[in-house]
């Protein structure tokens, strides 16, 4: 914006709350409170032994974070409850998912304030919830714009985005590029000597490239890796978690640039 619009922008330090009386007070306030004691605990309290029970079940370890992650996962379940994320009703494709590793990478870094960033979270954020205005959607949200007849951009013929005939083409261009990619990054990161004809076979011999099967790479969009990606990974970079996530983050981005510039922009230009 600054820089779009030449704006002039001169900073000026202000002293937070100088001379307010309501700030005078609660400031007193504040400083009261700490010098009282706040918590009692009475003697006879630590005598009993006692131990916190969630559903009967006795937390052992500590319960701040249990009570964290229990409402973590009420949320999540929540979430798949929904009507648009009735795929995951399948106890197989739950199973093929590493939801320990994808939900970590769900969170939103709040100190990547880059527009252009900003501008793909949407985007990736669009596609998480299923609420990018495809053809499907699109008939739901705006029924008397869009009747039976809308159809597949590219093809005309049925609803679906990334088996479209149409785009064989670019969907190879973009498999066999994402291959090359893994590959690439393997070997970029992993300290030891490869076998370079090994780690292609392994690439290669990964499930998610057959769209028919039931977890397929168009998942990643979704920020969903599997068991057998994460695996493959932890096989070569064995380092440390950090590393392997900062990895995880950069395949997802790559394939959701890929299906931004090379599926998305191209379809809705037509
Ligand atoms: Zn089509």
């Amino acid at each position: 914006m600054i820089r779009i619009y030449h704006f002039n922008i001169k900073l000026v330090k202000i002293k937070a709350h100088s001379n307010n009386e309501n700030n005078k007070k609660v400031d007193k306030l504040a400083k009261l409170g700490m010098e009282k004691e706040t918590l009692i605990i009475e003697d006879t309290l630590l005598l009993h032994n006692s131990t916190i029970c969630w559903q009967d079940m006795p937390v052992k370890y500590n319960p701040i974070l249990i009570i964290k992650g229990i409402k973590n996962a009420q949320f999540i379940d929540e979430f798949l409850g929904l009507n648009r994320n009735e795929i995951y009703k399948q106890p197989e494709l739950l199973e093929l998912i590493d939801w320990k590793i994808s939900l970590k990478l769900n969170c939103i870094d709040q100190h990547n304030t880059l527009f252009e960033n900003h501008f793909l979270q949407l985007f990736r954020i669009k596609i998480c919830c299923n609420e990018l205005p495809t053809c499907v959607n699109l008939k739901k949200w705006k029924l008397d714009i869009y009747d039976e007849s809308w159809k597949c951009n590219f093809c005309s013929i049925e609803e679906h985005l990334w088996r479209c005939d149409k785009i064989q083409n670019v969907m190879q261009y973009i498999v066999k590029g994402f291959k090359l990619f893994l590959v690439n990054i393997i070997f970029e990161i992993s300290k030891n000597d490869l076998d370079r004809h090994q780690v292609e076979c392994k690439v290669e011999e990964l499930d998610m490239w057959d769209l028919n099967s039931l977890y397929d790479f168009t998942f990643l969009l979704k920020n969903q890796l599997s068991h057998q990606l994460v695996d493959l990974l932890k096989l070569y970079i064995i380092t440390n978690t950090k590393v392997l996530e900062k990895i995880l983050k950069l395949i997802i981005s790559k394939i959701i640039l890929d299906f931004k510039i090379l599926i998305w922009e191209y379809r809705n230009e037509l």
